[in-house]
């Protein structure tokens, strides 16, 4: 599998590059922003066919790039229903310094269970909110990708409006922290981390 992590724009939010060796079909996971050099990325990775841009939430640090992104490659845009307002526009008010980002809509909409296949690529939605209503985790074989839901000894910010405290915790007790030790953690912020690890250090769970 081709997997590359790539921090973008002024929050450095880390966007994933994941595809497939065999067929060079590929998804990309929160473009937040540089759509130039994402799409040089993954010609160098040898993704050559862009299939789906997968959003772990609204935020416009991880959705800046979206639509040039899809406009260039033609992939489809999924998140979740309950981040739309997001999407949509309230991003801009929760994140000012973003205020110029292309606002767009989804073409279609994940929920707790999906499964999406890109070749022989799995994608398991996992639904982990409270950071945002429709915060999602995708997991993949050993690990899962976050979002702003847990990092490395924290998690997401919940003082947005719509966040929740309580819902973040539950989430990701009752999603991620079920997952054996050895699952591997890639946030939408900063450093990877394992399940295993959380479960020792992590103050808020
Ligand atoms: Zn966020």
């Amino acid at each position: 599998m081709i997997f590359e992590v790539y921090p973008v724009g002024v929050f450095a939010a880390n966007c994933y590059i994941i595809g497939c060796e065999k067929t060079k079909e590929g998804f990309i996971v929160d473009p937040g922003g540089d759509c130039e050099g994402i799409l040089n990325l993954c010609k160098t990775l040898g993704i050559e066919k862009i299939k789906y841009i997968l959003l772990t939430h609204g935020h416009g640090d991880h959705i800046a790039a979206v639509s040039d992104l899809r406009k260039e490659t033609g992939a489809k845009v999924l998140i979740s229903e309950k981040d739309k307002y997001l999407i949509e526009g309230e991003t801009v008010n929760v994140l000012p310094i973003l205020k110029d980002i292309k606002l767009f809509s989804a073409d279609d909409y994940l929920k707790d269970g999906d499964v999406i296949e890109i070749s022989d690529i799995k994608v398991e939605v996992l639904e982990t909110p409270g950071h945002t209503p429709g915060g999602l985790s995708f997991k993949i074989n050993n690990f899962v990708l976050t979002g702003d839901a847990l990092f490395k000894g924290s998690v997401g910010r919940t003082d947005f409006p719509l966040s929740s405290r309580e819902d973040i915790v539950k989430g990701i007790k009752s999603k991620i922290m079920v997952l054996p030790d050895e699952t591997i953690i890639y946030p939408g912020h900063g450093p990877s981390t394992t399940v295993g690890y959380e479960r020792k250090y992590n103050p808020f769970l």
